[in-house]
Parts: C-alpha cells; sequence; structure tokens
C-alpha cells in the first residue's frame, strides 16, 4: 500500500506499541456486549475490540484510512464502521440498530476534540458500563481533580457526576506515531449511582455556566439565574454568592439544580 499521509488536523497520532493496545482492552466483558471505537485510524485497536466483544461499532472520519482499516479486520465480521465525523452522527439512531445488554466506549481519542467527543457522549445519557479514553495526559489530569485544584471544572463536575473516574497508566509520546508533543494517559470511567437532579439539562446547563469565567463569582456568572434561590443552597452549606465554581463539589451544584427546578 502507499505510504499513509497523516493528517494533523484529525489528530492523528496511530498507537504502535501492540502491548499499550492489549493493557488497552484488558478488561472483562459483560455478555451481549457492544463496544464504540471513536477514532479508529487503521484499526489497530478495533482489531483487538472485535476479537473480545461482540460487537463493534466504529467512527472514523478520513476515508483515506478506510482500505488498511479493513485490511486489519480482515478476520473479522462482528464490526460496523461509519466512515463519517463522530460529532454530527445521531449516535442514538446508530445504536438502535443493534441488539445487546452492556454497551462500552473505547477509544485513543483524537486530541483536538476530547472534551466535545466525551461531552456528547455524557450529554446522550447512555447507560455505558465503562468508558476507557486515551487522551493527553494533562486533560487526564483535569478528569480527576479534586475540588477546588486548579484542574477542576465543569469537565470535572460532568464526568465525576456520572462515573467512577480512574487513572489507569502513563503512556510515553514514543508509543505513538507521528509521536506527538505530549504524554498520554489511559483513563477509565466505571458507571456510579448518582446523585438525584430533577432536571438533568438544567444540571448541565448550571455547571456549564457556572465555570464560564473561571476567576469570576457564582455572583456574576450566574446573573440570569433566580440568585436568590442559589444564595440560600450556598448559606446552607457555608459559602455565599462570592464563591467561585471551582470550590463547590458536585453535590452541591446538585443541590442547586434542583432547588431553582423546583
Ligand atoms: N485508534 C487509532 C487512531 C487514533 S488517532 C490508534 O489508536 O492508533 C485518532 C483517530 O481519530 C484518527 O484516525 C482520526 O482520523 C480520527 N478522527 C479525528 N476526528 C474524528 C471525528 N470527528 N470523528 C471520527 N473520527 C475522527
Amino acid at each position: 500500500m502507499e505510504p499513509f499521509n497523516f493528517k494533523k488536523k484529525y489528530g492523528q497520532n496511530f498507537l504502535v506499541d501492540e502491548n499499550i493496545v492489549r493493557k488497552i482492552v484488558d478488561i472483562p466483558v459483560k455478555e451481549k456486549s457492544l463496544v464504540i471505537e471513536i477514532g479508529c485510524g487503521d484499526g489497530r485497536l478495533t482489531k483487538y475490540l472485535c476479537s473480545k466483544f461482540d460487537k463493534v461499532i466504529g467512527y472514523e472520519i478520513d476515508l483515506e484510512v478506510k482500505d488498511r482499516l479493513l485490511y486489519n479486520l480482515s478476520d473479522y465480521s462482528n464490526y460496523d464502521i461509519y466512515f463519517d465525523d463522530f460529532m454530527k452522527r445521531d449516535v442514538l439512531f446508530d445504536l438502535n440498530k443493534y441488539d445487546y445488554d452492556n454497551l462500552y466506549v473505547i477509544a485513543n481519542l483524537p486530541y483536538y476534540i476530547t472534551t466535545p467527543i466525551l461531552e456528547k457522549i455524557i450529554d446522550l445519557d447512555l447507560d455505558i458500563e465503562m468508558i476507557r479514553v486515551m487522551v493527553q495526559k494533562e486533560v487526564g489530569d483535569r478528569f480527576c481533580a479534586s475540588v477546588g485544584t486548579k484542574n477542576y471544572g465543569s469537565l470535572t463536575v460532568y464526568l465525576n457526576y456520572n462515573y467512577d473516574v480512574k487513572k489507569e497508566f502513563i503512556v510515553n509520546r514514543n508509543s505513538f506515531y507521528p509521536r506527538p508533543n505530549v504524554d498520554s494517559i489511559v483513563v477509565s470511567f466505571y458507571k456510579k449511582n448518582r446523585t438525584f437532579v430533577k432536571d438533568l439539562t438544567l444540571f448541565y446547563k448550571l455547571v456549564r455556566d457556572s465555570f464560564r469565567f473561571k476567576r469570576k463569582t457564582l455572583r456574576n456568572n450566574l446573573k440570569e439565574y433566580n440568585l436568590s434561590l442559589i444564595e440560600q443552597v450556598l448559606n446552607s452549606n457555608g459559602y455565599d454568592l462570592s464563591v467561585r465554581a471551582e470550590q463547590l463539589s458536585i453535590d452541591i451544584f446538585c443541590e442547586i439544580s434542583n432547588k431553582l427546578s423546583i
């Protein structure tokens, strides 16, 4: 085959260290499983997913990888690849075609859209057994940040509201081709019992708005909300409207959201 032209704009850094690929797929898989992979590339992770899961749904934006990808999957038939932009895709519509009991997401994500991809997955509110993604190391730190630290942001709240987040292992930049400028980390998200939120859409919007300007107080970021209701919740937790979002735990965001949706 012709040499492949790696496209920076698509975040194409292929994982060349096969031991890392094996470690990524080294998880217990429940029966009637379906796994979603975003950004299959030439299929070096995809083929391991095919060997492990009952069904693999892959999304890949770059048609130029198609021949290589299908070649690498030639031992398998339990996959469907959608050559499309994952961000534009109606994933619920796609999933409706399949019969499965346990859903997984596993991917070495394109780094230029890590956050939008994860937000999309969370907004779909699917019942996912486990998400395991490779991301830039710095981004992984944000997933796991504790309240009050500089890395704690709306993404942290989103993710930790829905999942138990666990850092798995760091992957050196030399494990990729082309070599990126940063090291990576594999992070897992395990399904958990969420705190009850009456209106999930409001909750996500509230969190996003609270962190809109990180250095600003809640009073400034949430001007268009009912501030006196918010103040009541803050006061009962020992804060007032001069607090910044990064100081507030997930439970307090849930409480504010529920107060506002009465
Ligand atoms: N999974 C492969 C490739 C990872 S690189 C490996 O581990 O080696 C990221 C891949 O995501 C690239 O193949 C890139 O073309 C693809 N990609 C980038 N943006 C995408 C998008 N919006 N939708 C689907 N795939 C995308």
